[in-house]
């Protein structure tokens, strides 16, 4: 008698025994839905506490992209303080103006926020700088992501401050803040590495926090597919342009080989942090002369990007 092809067996959680939806590699664990929520919510929940990136009286804004590191943190944030009368969330969106892509993120984002009962501000580049990103990269498509980020940060700081925020939280997972430091060394700029990340607009500071720091960009998909939010959006069509693009496959493919490389790398800025903590290697942070944000030079980013983009 045959028994015909045999399925693959999906393997156990190692925590329970059902079907397993995830390998964590860097732990060698096989987890199902139930122990993945439950381990990314223990997991979150001590990055914030131990780095005190969220305290009782904070007004938290949220960058809430629609993509799928902003819609679980949001997610994950709305559990863990969705009730507490001590700490609020407000959703921050950042609308470039990216015709094909923007559109649909946004509604996902705006279907967010309606679900949850989150206060929603959005900030538009046109609204900000005069103009969609669209038109403000013609003829700098290969400098894309660099404007668009100087551009971004500053409309998300405007955001919070709209809120009347005590902090900034942003999606940035494990696979993100492994490429920036490698990106960084890329690019012979390593002191970025130390410089402080919150977000200061020249008038109140912001401190900018990350709660996904520690969590990989797969257990993301994974844990948005088991809460049943998942939703396969478009990419950014600037992206092909950047250099993240080759660092986040090189780095994907390095952690798949040798598991935990991600996290070592970000051992290394905290070791480096630690190193020039108090000391920012020569580099003095002053403030622009024009707009009053910090900058290590005379006039920073964005005025230089408005003198020679902008109208
Ligand atoms: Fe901006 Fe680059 Fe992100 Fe597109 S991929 S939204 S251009 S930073
Ligand atoms: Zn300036």
């Amino acid at each position: 008698m045959s028994l015909g092809p045999r399925r693959p067996v999906a393997p156990a959680c190692t925590l329970c025994g059902e079907p397993a939806v995830i390998h964590q590699r860097h732990t060698g664990r096989f987890l199902c839905g139930t122990h993945l929520i439950a381990d990314m919510e223990q997991r979150v929940s001590e990055t914030i506490v131990s780095r005190q990136q969220i305290v009782p009286g904070d007004c938290v804004a949220v960058g809430l992209s629609g993509g799928k590191d902003s819609t679980a943190l949001l997610l994950l944030l709305h559990h863990l303080f969705g009730s507490r009368n001590d700490i609020r969330l407000v959703a921050v969106t950042v609308d470039e103006g990216i015709d094909g892509y923007r559109e649909a993120t946004a509604r996902s984002a705006e279907g967010l926020v309606r679900r949850l009962g989150v206060t929603h501000i959005t900030v538009s580049f046109g609204e900000l700088f005069g103009d969609t990103l669209d038109t403000i990269l013609k003829g700098h498509k290969t400098q894309a992501c660099s404007i668009c980020g100087i551009l971004r940060k500053k409309a998300l700081v405007t955001g919070a401050e709209r809120a009347g925020a005590t902090k900034l939280a942003t999606g940035h997972n494990l696979d993100d803040e492994a490429q920036s430091v490698l990106m960084n060394v890329l690019r012979g700029d390593l002191m970025r590495l130390v410089r402080n990340s919150g977000a200061d607009s020249g008038g109140r500071f912001i401190p900018r926090v990350k709660p996904l720091m520690y969590v990989q960009e797969k257990e993301i998909a994974t844990y948005l597919m088991v809460q049943g939010v998942w939703e396969d959006l478009p990419e950014c069509p600037y992206a092909i342009h950047a250099l993240r693009r080759e660092v986040r496959s090189m780095l994907s493919e390095l952690e798949y080989r040798h598991p935990g490389t991600m996290l070592r790398l970000l051992e290394n800025k905290k070791k480096i942090e630690t190193a020039f903590s108090g000391n920012t290697g020569g580099e003095p942070v002053g403030r622009c002369r024009e707009c009053g944000d910090p900058c290590s030079g005379r006039t920073c980013q964005l005025c230089r990007i408005r003198h020679s983009l902008l109208h």
